[in-house]
């Protein structure tokens, strides 16, 4: 008995070594992913050279084509493959009764504190949000133990149902869990601390526990139009794109003479004075967003709403970067306008993150303005023979987030074999920045001149890159390491026949093909009709 508890404890010290190897090792890999982002001219640090400005970033030439093409693939599924949605793009200032009447001058805050010791600020819910996932960590660590353990004849379920300290854990999650809830939903700052307190959560940075209150800190950035001679207006830099669509809900649908359902689409930049920005571009204070309005008539709303779902959660899958790297995370506080609201999260290197949200807005955005403005915002339906407010499903997107999404889940340093390695980006061929490169095999004997002929051809339906410094293996390296799906060999035989050497990235498989047929071949495997065929 003693011998086998030995043992055990033994096999716990293990895997707990082990556990915390891999976290370390995912830390490691997070931070090698963003070295090489900088390295291959995807995200910079904006302002680098005077030391760079905390939470700003820029993009690079092959970033700024990945962000393109993802903006694309979305704007065209939402458009293109639906009759009843448009699009718009309303401007960054706008009045600021606006933001009185959607809320956000009054309630767009975090709950902040400080600790003394570090005078470092922190988010309150953070730090809770942070102290669960703690638990969650100690039973996932106690059902990996005991798979470990029993093999193939371990039972997950039950030994999450029946094993004392993961039911003793689990209890005290769901404790903190319905504590925490509470306090959100009655924006209840002194309890917030007291969990704090109770939970004896510490500073990560000093580990001391000398906390301040928890306040209220409003995230939008404020400024003035017009000189002040004029007698200046305070605006806001807008902290969403949605409320450009709501005032703009009118206009659309009667110029567009839109029938309910319809939604109306925007991309843009989004301003938030983030407190804890933090993970490289998953939380940045300027930002952009894909949003769309869907407006339906009351009582119809929570059927859009899984509607909405089923067809967001179809255009991330169609990406093909893993199934099982997505899932919803319905809200348990809900906004006090919204019925139902859930995130879209993915599987990043630290954790499942939003990506996503789908919400259930009533009609409280359209009654607000309604209310602020004075004028009458309602949609008459003929059928109903009534006019009414519409209610309203949001979808809205990170377009960075989900930048961060395809390029971490796409990077792999890949060992090859006999000491080779090399590090690849697995993008979608449709939303990949460069699709093809082509290269001729030396630079002498007219093979220069002829790759150029075909890349001056390809160029005008693809980007297309050319290269033709160093030797063809660090050429295919370099393209691996932007992601380019092929690379475009020209050769001797070329000149003979035609043809020329496509290589492809994932496989390094290469096939001889006519350069008479590339346009046709690319276009099949690199062409955004080839994803959005999926989502119909
Ligand atoms: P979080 O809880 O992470 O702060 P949120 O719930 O406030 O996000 P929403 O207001 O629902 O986010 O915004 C919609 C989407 O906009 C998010 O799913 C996310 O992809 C993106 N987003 C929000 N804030 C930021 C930010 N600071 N940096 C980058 N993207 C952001």
């Amino acid at each position: 008995m003693q011998f086998d508890k030995q043992i055990n404890n033994q096999g716990a010290a293990a895997l707990q070594k082990y556990i915390e190897k891999t976290m370390a090792k995912q830390e490691d890999v997070f931070k090698t992913i963003i070295a090489h982002a900088k390295e291959y001219g995807f995200v910079f640090q904006s302002s680098e050279i005077y030391d760079g400005l905390s939470a700003v970033y820029d993009y690079g030439q092959n970033g700024v084509e990945l962000k393109n093409n993802i903006k694309r693939y979305w704007w065209e599924a939402m458009t293109m493959l639906h009759d009843n949605i448009v699009g718009i793009d309303s401007a960054i200032f706008m009045h600021p009764t606006i933001w009185k009447a959607s809320g956000h001058v009054d309630a767009f805050n975090d709950p902040l504190i400080d600790n003394r010791d570090s005078k470092k600020r922190y988010r309150a819910d953070v730090l809770i949000e942070d102290e669960l996932a703690k638990f969650d960590d100690k039973i996932n660590k106690e059902v990996a133990k005991a798979a470990k353990r029993f093999g193939e004849a371990f039972d997950e379920a039950q030994f999450r149902a029946t094993n004392a300290r993961v039911l003793e854990n689990q209890k005290k999650r769901d404790e903190l869990h319905e504590r925490f809830a509470k306090a959100m939903n009655d924006n209840n700052l002194d309890e917030l601390k007291q969990i704090i307190l109770d939970y004896e959560i510490v500073d990560p940075i000093s580990g001391t526990r000398n906390w301040t209150d928890v306040r209220q800190f409003n995230l939008m950035f404020k400024t003035e139009m017009g000189s002040t001679a004029d007698g200046a207006m305070n605006v806001y830099l807008r902290p969403e794109t949605a409320q450009g669509i709501f005032v703009n809900y009118l206009n659309v649908q009667k110029t567009g003479r839109m029938r309910l359902p319809f939604g109306i689409a925007q991309i843009g930049k989004a301003f938030r004075n983030e407190i804890v920005a933090r993970q490289f571009i998953f939380r940045m204070r300027e930002f952009e967003q894909m949003e769309m309005q869907f407006f339906v008539r009351p009582g119809e709303e929570l059927k859009w709403f899984e509607t909405w779902k089923q067809t967001r959660i179809k255009w991330h899958k169609a990406l093909g970067l893993g199934d099982e790297k997505y899932r919803f995370h319905d809200h348990d506080k809900l906004a006090h306008y919204a019925n139902a609201a859930t995130d879209i999260e993915f599987q990043m290197p630290f954790g499942f993150k939003e990506v996503e949200g789908i919400h259930s807005r009533t009609n409280f955005d359209l009654s607000q303005h309604e209310k602020f403005s004075g004028k009458k915002i309602q949609y008459f339906d003929p059928e109903l023979n009534e006019s009414y407010v519409p209610y309203v499903i949001e979808t809205s997107i990170g377009v960075d987030r989900m930048f961060l999404s395809v390029f971490c889940s796409c990077y792999e340093d890949q060992d090859l074999g006999n000491g080779d390695r090399r590090v690849v980006l697995h993008f979608p061929a449709p939303i990949a920045p460069v699709k093809c490169a082509v290269l001729p095999l030396v630079k002498k004997d007219g093979l220069p001149e002829k790759a150029r002929e075909i890349q001056h051809r390809l160029r005008f339906d693809f980007t297309c890159a050319y290269d033709e410094k160093d030797s063809i293996g660090k050429r295919y390296r370099r393209q691996d390491a932007v992601g380019t799906p092929y690379c475009i060999t020209v050769d001797h035989q070329t000149l003979e026949d035609n043809t020329v050497t496509l290589r492809h990235r994932d496989t390094m498989e290469q096939t001889r093909v006519n350069a008479d047929d590339l346009e046709k071949i690319l276009h099949d495997e690199v062409s955004l009709n080839s994803l959005l065929k999926k989502l119909v």
